[in-house]
């Protein structure tokens, strides 16, 4: 892979999460500056994240901010600038679920997650969209997932947002592809983290034995396909959407 003439700046959403974290190391090692965003209140897991990457001496860096809240990304669209630089890489992680069967789900689990996981792609990819096209160069990555292209019980809510992120991402990449921005999802199969985590052994069980690899998947598997769509010499693949599966879903 050929090194960047700069280093770009990168944001990752949710990025002192279970897959958050390790797309932050990744991007870094890729020899990005990244900004990992995420929830203030999440006090413990800041401090925790800074100790597991502070080898990587100042490369990533941590902004607290809101996604589901329009002005808070417009916010920190403008502190990240003045800070670090423009934003080149904007990935998307943040989410949140919020299960239940469509019988007993609340119209606020519904909205809560929309806010976070669909809203919160529009609030951050309209704040650094111009900016990119006038500079000529964006690679945004917005993590989608598996059950957005299958559908899963107790998951209207969550399959519509991330099945949304989808059409969001191939839309603006049709507005974006003559400026050299890529917009691409990843969609996550089940990966071990503590959101897979939550669920009882016994289906923990029953989804390895439906995954042809034989295993679930890890950050790092996650990391792997976003850091190849952030590349500089990624320009020619935008409107797609990599799955990271292990087999569990083949489709093309
Ligand atoms: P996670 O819960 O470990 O991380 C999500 C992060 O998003 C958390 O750090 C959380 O604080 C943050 N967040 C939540 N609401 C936010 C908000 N309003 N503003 C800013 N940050 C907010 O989950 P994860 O497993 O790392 O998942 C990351 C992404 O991958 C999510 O979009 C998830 O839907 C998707 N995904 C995960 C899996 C999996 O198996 N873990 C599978 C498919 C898709």
């Amino acid at each position: 892979m050929s090194q960047p003439a700069l280093q770009r700046v990168a944001v990752v959403t949710g990025g002192i999460g279970g897959l958050g974290t390790e797309i932050c190391r990744q991007l870094a090692q890729a020899g990005r500056k990244v900004v990992a965003v995420d929830l203030a209140a999440r006090d413990e897991r800041i401090a925790a994240f800074r100790q597991e990457l502070a080898s990587f001496d100042g490369a990533i860096t941590f902004e607290a901010a809101d996604v589901s809240d329009f002005d808070s990304c417009q916010q920190l669209t403008t502190r990240i600038e003045q800070q670090h630089g423009s934003v080149d890489i904007l990935v998307n992680a943040a989410g949140i679920t919020r299960d239940a069967s469509l019988r007993k789900m609340s119209p606020q689990q519904w909205h809560e997650l929309m806010r976070v996981n669909l809203d919160g792609v529009f609030n951050m990819c309209r704040n650094v969209v111009e900016g990119m096209t006038a500079r000529g160069f964006g690679r945004i990555v917005n993590i989608s997932s598996v059950n957005g292209q299958t559908g899963q019980f107790g998951q209207t809510n969550y399959s519509a947002a991330k099945a949304g992120v989808h059409g969001f991402s191939m839309a603006l990449a049709r507005e974006t592809a003559r400026k050299g921005v890529t917009v691409n999802t990843v969609s996550p199969g089940y990966c071990d983290t503590p959101m897979v985590a939550a669920v009882s052994a016994e289906i923990r069980q029953q989804i390895i034995a439906d995954i042809p690899v034989g295993r679930l998947g890890t950050p790092a598997d996650i990391a792997r396909a976003v850091s190849f769509l952030g590349a500089d010499d990624a320009g020619y693949i935008t409107g797609a959407n990599l799955p990271v599966n292990g087999g569990y879903f083949m489709s093309f």
